[in-house]
């Protein structure tokens, strides 16, 4: 079973057009949120109760509505929401590209991440530009990349970020395999004032840039080429453990 789910809400047209092609791959269990959770990161809902609803998508297919977080709603499978374990999860489609250090805002790539903590190998799908998005290619090589993914037999559960640039498949120049490129935020505080006299702030600005690095997945969609990003949970500065080891912190002993 592949479960699909997403951070738009589950009537997005996103998650509508990636179950369309998924259907031809697989049997498919949809898990949605109820409501929009772009750039929620990375959440976990413990203070207050999950309500999940039957729905139907705008083709008629069965889904299930969750009032948690896209994470929320794949934690949910995985404890045994349903009768079926999923064989692997697919987040998305996303209208709006999730890449260098998007990944850890992105409500997207967060649901990916829950599966890859329980042990389940994961996709998170994100398309170039959210303007006039054109999801037709973006679904098609989702669900090619999802075979291959489960074809693929890995000893340990692996995510894939993939970005696929928002144009016909006909003026996409290539597929790249890429590592996290970085971001350029331009983010600005813009603070305001209530009736009451009172400051309340946006974060406001103008969306963000990157550096399109050869090689990075910035660097892919900047050529209008598919990138896939494997990446991974262990969060660790390798480089810096030689040199703290280094650092005299004294020792707990030194205080007797
Ligand atoms: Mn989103």
């Amino acid at each position: 079973m592949i479960l699909l789910t997403n951070d738009d809400g589950v009537h997005a047209p996103g998650l509508l057009a990636l179950e369309r092609a998924m259907q031809r791959i697989g049997n498919v269990r949809i898990v949605a949120p109820e409501h929009n959770w772009s750039a929620s990161g990375h959440t976990k809902t413990m203070h207050k109760p999950l309500r999940v609803e039957p729905v139907q998508l705008e083709d008629g297919s069965p889904a299930l509505a969750c009032s948690g977080s896209p994470s929320d709603c794949v934690a949910l499978v995985l404890l045994g929401l349903l009768p079926d374990q999923p064989d692997l999860v697919v987040s998305g489609i996303n209208p709006g590209q999730n890449v260098g250090q998007d990944v850890t805002y992105s409500g997207t790539v967060s649901a990916a991440w829950e599966a890859v903590i329980t042990g389940v190998p994961a996709i998170a799908v994100s398309l170039s530009s959210h303007e006039e998005p054109d999801y037709r290619y973006a679904a098609e090589f989702a669900s090619r990349l999802a075979s291959e993914v489960l074809a693929a037999r890995f000893e340990r559960p692996i995510l894939l970020n993939l970005n696929v640039p928002s144009l016909p498949a006909n003026q996409i120049t290539g597929i790249e395999i890429t590592r996290l490129g970085r971001r350029v935020y331009r983010d600005v505080l813009d603070e305001r004032r209530d009736p009451r006299g009172h400051s309340y702030y946006w974060i406001g600005g103008l969306p963000p840039s990157g550096i399109p690095e050869p090689g990075t997945d910035i660097g892919a969609l900047a050529e209008g080429r598919v990138s896939i990003t494997p990446i991974q949970l262990d969060l660790t500065d390798h480089l810096l453990i030689d040199e703290l080891r280094q650092w005299d912190l004294g020792s707990p002993a030194d205080r007797q």
